[in-house]
């Protein structure tokens, strides 16, 4: 068998890239190793920009709308948001929705189908009926932060981080809206109406008590889901006629790790790469995707990622200092958009106000500035 583009992975990076290429004509097929497409380990909160990039129309699966909501510090410091600041969608539905538009503009797909590596430049796949090789012109890894089409590449990740969900019957009163309480440096919890239940999240690294924190919030629940949650984006996310999206290529917001807005607009920042190679019948992805996805995100990423860093350092002390030297700023940051959530709590603040936070806590920034620049070097 011989396709245009292989495309592993049916999550919502997979589908969107699957659908983009399939109109534009090319033969596209996509595997997925699971039967059933959909991910219940995701919160699903989504903000409009992402809600915009979408191939689908999101309403019919909107569980609830964030329009308020409170960051709290480990020693219970809240700044409060407000604003329309993401919609929560159900990702059972939202994913195969996407596959779907892509099988209905001409893409296909086999579930229960692993990508296990490359022979001879033909991806080998495990499937039902045992082993298949598939001849690919370019071949897609949108196989999610374990991917194995990275493994093929011989590119090495930081250690993912874990998130635990699980339902409550515990209701959120419409005020607090969505509550994060921050648990040990950039990790945190989270709280959140879903119908007329609420759901819970968590994130942090293996050794942090994830469960027990879950447990002081909703001593009871159902329905646990686990899943990792890349680190951070790879410097690079092609080479030679293979490209890496989404999660495969740690594309996720450097502080909430949420990963479909980028790996969404990753998908389609890579169609246009893919089709312009494709019409110059060029043997290798060019790489105008890669540019473009780091002059879109470069700066949140960096940024956050140093922020992430030093906030990593503090004690609960610090973190409460921290959240109480904001507060003063609640008014101008509380409608920050999540999707390029730095660069917009910081246009809301002024240059002299900026200046002034500075000077109030010099170390702080002195660590930050430290911080930025090594991360800075760290993608050069
Ligand atoms: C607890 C939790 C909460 C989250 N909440 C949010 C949130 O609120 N908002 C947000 O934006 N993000 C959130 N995320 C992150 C978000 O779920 C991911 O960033 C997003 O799903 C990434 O999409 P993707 O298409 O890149 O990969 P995925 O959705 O992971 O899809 C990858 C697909 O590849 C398939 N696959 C893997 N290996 C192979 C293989 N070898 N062969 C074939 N198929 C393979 C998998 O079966 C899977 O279907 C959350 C994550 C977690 C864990």
């Amino acid at each position: 068998m011989r396709v245009d583009v292989l495309v592993v992975g049916a999550g919502p990076a997979g589908g969107s890239l699957s659908f983009l290429l399939a109109r534009a004509g090319l033969n596209v097929l996509m595997i997925d190793s699971k039967r059933f497409i959909g991910k219940k380990s995701c919160s699903g909160i989504l903000g409009y920009k992402c809600l915009e990039e979408l191939p689908v129309n999101v309403d019919p699966f909107v569980v609830s709308e964030i329009k308020t909501g409170i960051f709290e510090s480990p020693g219970g410091v809240k700044i409060r948001f407000e604003g329309r600041i993401a919609k929560v969608v159900d990702r059972v539905p939202l994913d195969r929705e996407i596959i779907d538009v892509a099988l209905s503009n001409g893409a296909k797909i086999r579930t229960g189908c692993r990508f296990v590596g490359i022979e001879n430049e033909k991806a080998i796949i495990l499937g039902e009926n045992g082993y298949e090789k598939i001849s690919f012109k370019y071949l897609v890894g949108a196989d999610g932060v374990y991917s194995k089409v990275r493994d093929v590449l011989g590119w090495k990740i930081e250690a993912p981080y874990l998130g635990i969900q699980v339902f409550s019957n515990k209701r959120i009163s419409p005020e607090e809206g969505f509550i994060a309480k921050i648990k040990r440096g950039s990790r945190f919890l989270w709280i959140y109406p879903w119908g007329d239940r609420s759901r819970v999240g968590v994130l942090g690294k293996r050794i942090d008590p994830l469960m027990e924190w879950i447990r002081e919030i909703v001593p009871s629940f159902t329905g646990k889901e686990v899943a990792a949650i890349p680190s951070m984006p790879l410097k690079s996310f092609h080479k030679g006629n293979v490209a890496l999206v989404g999660d495969a290529a740690g594309q996720v917001k450097p502080l909430s790790r949420g990963g479909v807005y980028l790996g969404v607009k990753g998908a389609k920042l890579l169609a246009s790469s893919i089709i312009d190679s494709y019409e110059r019948d060029l043997p290798v992805i060019e790489d105008s995707y890669e540019r473009m996805w780091w002059r879109l995100f470069g700066f949140e990423i960096k940024a956050g990622l140093a922020f992430r860093k030093v906030l990593d350092r503090m004690n609960p002390r610090e973190l409460d200092s921290i959240f109480s030297s904001l507060r003063d700023y609640e008014a101008k940051i509380s409608s920050f958009d999540i999707d390029h959530q730095l660069s917009s709590a910081l246009m809301n603040v002024g240059f002299l106000e900026r200046l002034k936070i500075v000077l109030s806590r010099p170390k702080f920034f002195i660590r930050l500035l430290h911080a930025l620049i090594s991360c800075y070097l760290t993608y050069l």
